[in-house]
């Protein structure tokens, strides 16, 4: 600015007088006064000019004796270079959140992590475990970052007397584990991967033993859309579990849940693999776990119906612990009351369905999924009937209780641990494996 003023008053007072001291020698000595000639080199430190090669600036200078010299700047963000500013977020990750990295840029950069599943997001890069524990580095546009894999949290179990309680002091079943917890804020989605067998009753051709059923067969088409009328059930009652089919067999055909026996492949692909076809005399079959653990031998339900609303969702939610609860029964109180039906194997309070006559049904006459009532819901405490589209029920407009029934809530609070039975994220086998017998499981029909 400085500069700028200065050159204004001279170009104004160049008629008077010389400017910037480099006085003109040629008119010293000159006896007979003429018109000098008005030669005024540019101060020292003037710039005379400013061009781009490249991203790489160049300023000539003048050098006050009447030459220039030049200046070049590289990666000059006047002449469009973009620096690359990277910031660690967060530093921890495991199998569920990411390590977060912030990258801001306007141009392509590169990076190479030493570990894990990196997935590049709008705002940089996410990482998640692939179970590599420890520190890692990575290294964005030549420098190094470092990120760290841990165990996820856990909601560890208290004993208390002979009772065990989970670390919110809800009742837990008497042999479950502690499992994966982020919360009660959390509402991550996780995926769940279910693998389907058909009974080969209704195949034509090609029914080995564990060949896939084509995906233009009329079978798979069905069992695809019903994973999806699930998926968006689950989303319309704050079930935080995406389905998703890891792969659908012929198997020749069985007759009940213990003669049910899906090939290896199957069951090491998925978290739970589903027998669609014979669940002996009944609609359908379940073991329901008293503990869900990572790598847990994979749950195999069976029944009558295809993927989809109904018998399929009623026995993945055995399958995942729920039991089948209450009827008619408004004052329903764990530890007073006895259920009129089998109560769920992991959350003794609420991991089980309701239904009841209108008005004390989950929402008006509405029962839940896992009761033998409409099945029009998930019970859920925080959500509302009228939401929903119901009428209020015995909690009210809540779709749910956490002293009664609350099928969504035990459903997420199961769902990390559970996603883990096959882990998707990782190629290393879990070396620790748990001893299992039947104790483990209780059977349920229907
Ligand atoms: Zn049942």
């Amino acid at each position: 600015m400085t500069k700028i003023i200065k050159i204004l008053i001279c170009a104004s007072l160049l008629s008077l007088i010389n400017c910037g001291g480099t006085a003109d020698s040629s008119s010293s000595g000159a006896t007979t006064p003429t018109n000098p000639p008005l030669v005024t080199n540019p101060e020292s430190g003037t710039i005379l000019s400013t061009q781009c090669d490249g991203t790489t600036q160049i300023v000539e200078v003048a050098d006050g004796q009447g030459g220039t010299t030049f200046e070049s700047t590289e990666n000059s963000e006047e002449c469009g270079y973009q620096p690359v500013l990277i910031n660690v977020v967060r530093r921890q990750a495991d199998y569920f959140k990411p390590a977060i990295i912030k990258v801001e840029s306007n141009r392509e950069w590169v990076y190479e992590a030493q570990a894990g599943n990196v997935t590049e997001t709008d705002t940089g890069l996410e990482i998640t475990s692939d179970g590599q524990l420890g520190v890692h580095s990575i290294i964005i546009e030549g420098e190094e970052f470092e990120y760290e894999f841990v165990e996820p949290p856990l909601c560890q179990h208290v004993t208390s007397g002979y009772d065990k309680f989970d670390c919110l002091g809800y009742p837990v079943g008497g042999n479950a584990s502690s499992m994966i917890y982020y919360g009660e804020e959390d509402t991550q989605v996780v995926t769940i991967e279910v693998g389907v067998a058909r009974s080969t009753t209704y195949c034509d051709t090609d029914c080995a033993d564990g060949t896939p059923v084509p995906q233009d067969n009329f079978n798979r088409i069905s069992a695809v859309k019903g994973i999806q009328e699930l998926n968006e059930f689950n989303q319309r009652n704050n079930v935080y579990i995406r389905f998703e089919l890891t792969e659908m067999v012929w198997l020749a055909t069985w007759y009940d849940l213990y003669s049910f026996g899906p090939p290896p492949f199957l069951t090491e692909m998925s978290d739970v693999v589903y027998g669609w076809g014979g669940s002996g005399s009944v609609g359908g079959q379940a073991l329901m776990p008293r503990s869900i653990y990572p790598a847990m031998r994979t749950p195999t339900p069976v029944g009558r119906n295809g993927p989809g609303l109904g018998t399929f969702a009623h026995e993945i939610g055995h399958a995942m612990g729920l039991g089948h609860g209450v009827w008619g029964m408004p004052d329903w109180q764990y530890g007073v009351t006895d259920l009129l039906q089998q109560g769920g194997s992991l959350f003794p309070q609420f991991g089980h369905g309701w239904d009841g006559a209108s008005p004390r049904g989950a929402c008006g006459p509405q029962g839940s999924v896992m009761s033998y009532g409409s099945g029009a819901l998930w019970t859920n405490s925080l959500n509302s009937c009228e939401e929903l589209g119901f009428s209020a029920g015995n909690w009210g407009d809540a779709a749910g209780s956490r002293l009664q029934s609350d099928e969504a809530y035990h459903l997420n609070r199961v769902r990390y641990s559970y996603s883990l039975i096959h882990n998707e994220h990782s190629d290393t086998e879990y070396s620790l494996k748990v001893e299992e017998d039947e104790n483990y499981y209780i059977l349920v029909n229907d």
